[in-house]
């Protein structure tokens, strides 16, 4: 993984007159305007997911590379006033965080009436329960849960353990909460869940959730992934069209998202069809590993390096203005250095070497 040198030396050194950074838009080469940053809180996770981490045998990052609280708060501070507006906190698993309520907190109190913040949530939904009314009080606004199977022993052999009993508790909770729209995600996954789209569907209509299903993608750590057998978004659609009436809703914008309403409503269903409908011509988003990469793409190649710019010896002894400049300089870095698209469909393309769990999904 190429990650890329900062220079905030030079750049605190610098005295010469220079247009503020931060009164900038982070705006790429292809003219699109960047709002959304998903923070990975960790790269820890209390379940196993095939598609996402290997069984055993991971190598987690070094506890010391986290990113601390602080250090997240000084990123986010530069994101906003760079127009960023929605953060989604996400991992690994962000619930087990112990900081995680003043992460939430601290996030949510840089917006203001000017600059609205979001602060959403996707968790795999374990011992959401018992920490969801700290995280609505700290200004949590969203939340998405991961399920990708209602069936005890398939939710144990996909995730390696037998814990969907504590999903249905997060979800639970989370639907008797005023958090709206309440979003569950679903991979769906050729001879695992394929039988079950429809299931899943009603379950989340139950719930009072909206579903989408997502496309499997190339960010499994056992590189197993094959675009010849995976779920496509037309064979999503098929099969839920056997049970409902399907209606596109217009207007997607940014969203990764298209949505159809469900025999005309007012229930919806998603699908993220990252791999055979991309939508990088509006992606919006920029990402920021536990360890302190700034990333532009889930696929990107190549990191931009926070942790190494706050922790530099000439960070530690510069002037708040100039780590604000030299913040702003890398998240303007990461945003130029931008691709078109993903190109998973390339023949060249490759597999970065993190997997989900460590780039934050
Ligand atoms: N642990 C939390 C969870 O599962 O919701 C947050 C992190 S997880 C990496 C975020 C989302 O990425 C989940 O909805 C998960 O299903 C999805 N995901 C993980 N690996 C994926 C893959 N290879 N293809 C598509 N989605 C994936
Ligand atoms: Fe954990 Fe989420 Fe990855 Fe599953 S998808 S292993 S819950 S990080």
């Amino acid at each position: 993984m190429a990650a890329v040198p900062v220079v905030i030396g030079s750049r605190i050194a610098s005295t010469g007159p220079q247009s503020s950074p931060v009164a900038d838009q982070l705006v790429d080469t292809h003219g699109r305007v960047h709002r959304d940053l998903r923070i990975s809180l960790t790269d820890r996770c209390s379940l196993r997911c095939t598609y996402c981490m290997p069984e055993q045998g991971n190598e987690w990052l070094a506890r010391t590379s986290i990113l601390s609280t602080d250090e997240i708060i000084e990123l986010a501070e530069v994101a906003v006033s760079l127009g960023i507006r929605t953060f989604r906190l996400t991992g690994g698993e962000p619930l087990l965080r112990t900081d995680i309520a003043d992460i939430v907190r601290r996030i949510a109190a840089l917006g203001s009436a000017e600059r609205p913040v979001e602060v959403a949530m996707t968790t795999n939904g374990i011992t959401l329960a018992a920490k969801l009314p700290e995280l609505i009080d700290a200004g949590l606004t969203r939340l998405n849960i991961s399920i990708d199977t209602i069936q005890r022993q398939r939710f144990a052999d996909l995730t390696r353990r037998d814990r969907l009993d504590d999903v249905f508790e997060g979800i639970a909770a989370a639907a008797a909460s005023p958090l709206r729209p309440l979003k569950l995600n679903a991979v769906a996954m050729r001879g695992v869940n394929d039988d079950e789209l429809v299931d899943l569907l009603a379950f989340a209509m139950d719930s009072g959730a909206q579903l989408r299903f997502i496309e499997q993608m190339p960010l499994d750590a056992g590189h197993t992934w094959d675009r010849n057998t995976m779920v496509t978004r037309e064979e999503i659609l098929a099969a839920l069209s056997e049970r409902w009436q399907l209606t596109p809703v217009p207007g997607r914008g940014g969203a990764p998202a298209e949505k159809w309403t469900i025999d005309g409503g007012p229930h919806e269903v998603g699908v993220i069809a990252s791999v055979t409908a991309p939508f990088c011509g509006a992606c919006d988003r920029l990402r920021l590993t536990a360890d302190g990469q700034l990333r532009n793409c889930l696929f990107s190649l190549t990191e931009y390096d926070l942790t190494g710019l706050l922790r530099s010896e000439d960070a530690k002894g510069a002037a708040p203005a100039d780590r604000t400049a030299a913040i702003a300089d890398l998240l303007h870095s990461c945003v130029r250095g931008k691709l078109p698209g993903h190109a998973i469909d390339d023949p060249s393309f490759l597999q970065p070497a993190r997997g989900m769990n460590a780039i934050g999904g």
